[in-house]
């Protein structure tokens, strides 16, 4: 406001009639006697701006003053509650003097939003206002004005955009203060802020990642998992350790058709280690595709933050024998015909044995429950092999038998079966025509 226009003001205070020219005080208070209000808010979201409108009328030259007391002191107490842009303030004046909660202002619930802060400010100015002996004052700009439109008190002027009103009190306000409580007007230095974040507010910035420090216990060398499957019931992991002094011990843990990211409940093993050093430790066999992982460890028992891993595949099921052929054959001494078998063993070196079985009429579909010697002979990976089902006299019946042949590895599974009726030896046809 320029000082020609305050001047102005000041002249049309002067000259207008009594009750009908600017601020407008409460006639029944005392007046010229300085006063101190003590007041506790209970708002505490509303803090910052309960201040502002405190430090507002504090420095307004008035002999005016709102200082913090406790809730059963206070003589002003500050509640939420009030809905939108609104305020109210009650008060009881005693000839004895002011008595705790004597005076109460409601001010806007907390919405969470950050912009309602400026607007409670100067509700919360206006409020106190009325604390201090102002009524409603609607002739000119006051923040005593009867109504707060977005910004501002109705009768002043909207702040500029990302701007508030942070002076919070006109001049008219201060000159009826003033005129109650006694002082010298100092209007407010300012009239507009930008609407910054009080920097004692803002949020204090999380504490800063420490720096990654290259891990020294990470540097596991390229890990194996190996296993002899065609004789071993063992996978050996193999491993190079990190070079660095604090490795104590190898963590190896084993984890099914994963890798796993932590050793935490999995089978595992903890050697001993050396720094530089090879590193090895064993588990059993498992028939199915698991991965190993192996972290270093310092003498503290802390893990090194990666693992190296490995996987194992472990030996493919057996595949059935090939080239299955059943031959009628004399058998016996006597002229018995019995029944020759040759295929052709698979070539997982797993390998160890085949089922036979043979049914009557049609190929057999399970492998005999408990095989009898006969029926489960040793096998060689890859090889040419040949049975006779000996002690098996079915006579001019034997072709009506379909046999059937599994391969059996060392670990128990079984491939799909081979199967083949007999057929007439070729060199033996009339052998088996004359037993007929
Ligand atoms: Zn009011």
């Amino acid at each position: 406001m320029s000082a020609k226009l305050s001047l102005l003001l000041t002249l049309l205070v002067l000259l207008a009639p009594a009750g009908a020219g600017a601020y407008s005080i409460n006639e029944g208070l005392s007046q010229g006697d300085g006063r101190v209000v003590t007041y506790y808010n209970t708002v505490s979201e509303h803090d910052w701006a309960v201040k502002r409108a405190v430090r507002a009328w504090n420095r307004s030259g008035a002999q005016i003053e709102f200082v913090p007391a406790s809730e059963e002191d206070a003589e002003l107490v500050i509640e939420g509650g009030a809905q939108g842009l609104s305020g109210h303030a009650s008060t009881t004046t005693r000839s004895s003097g002011p008595q705790a909660g004597d005076a109460k202002i409601t001010i806007p619930s907390p919405s969470g939003e950050r912009e309602q802060r400026f607007s409670v400010a100067l509700i919360a100015a206006h409020e106190l206002g009325h604390v201090v002996g102002l009524n409603h004052e609607d002739s000119g700009c006051a923040t005593m004005n009867s109504t707060i439109t977005a910004g501002a008190p109705a009768r002043c002027s909207q702040p500029p955009a990302g701007q508030w009103r942070c002076g919070l009190l006109e001049e008219d306000d201060i000159q009826g203060a003033v005129k109650l409580h006694g002082g010298a007007p100092r209007p407010p230095r300012r009239a507009y802020c930008p609407k910054v974040p009080p920097k004692a507010k803002a949020k204090p910035k999380p504490p800063p990642p420490p720096p990654q420090r290259p891990d020294p216990l990470s540097s596991v060398g390229a890990v194996r998992a190996i296993s002899d499957a065609g004789r071993s019931r063992r996978v050996t992991v193999r491993w190079l350790n990190g070079a660095s002094e604090r490795i104590r011990q190898a963590v190896v843990a084993r984890a099914p058709g994963r890798c796993p990211a932590k050793p935490d409940g999995l089978e595992r093993r903890i050697v001993p280690a050396d720094p530089g050093g090879e590193g090895r430790a064993t588990f059993s066999l498992a028939l199915v595709r698991s991965c190993y992982a192996v972290w270093s460890r310092d003498r503290s028992g802390r893990l090194s933050r990666e693992a190296a891993t490995a996987w194992y595949e472990p030996p493919a099921a057996p595949q059935p024998p090939t080239n299955l052929v059943a031959s009628l054959a004399l058998s016996h001494p006597l002229g018995d015909t019995g029944v020759s078998l040759r295929w052709h063993n698979a070539e997982g070196e797993t390998v160890r044995s085949v089922l036979i079985a043979r049914t009557k009429g049609s190929c057999p579909s399970r492998p005999p429950r408990r095989p009898r010697p006969w029926e489960s002979p040793a096998a060689w990976p890859d090889a040419f092999q040949e049975h006779h089902d000996f002690g098996f006299y079915p006579g001019p019946d034997a072709k009506r038998y379909c046999y059937a042949v599994w391969s059996r590895d060392r670990f128990g599974r079984l491939s799909r079966p081979a199967t083949a009726w007999p057929r007439p030896a070729e060199q033996d046809d009339e052998l088996i025509v004359l037993a007929g």
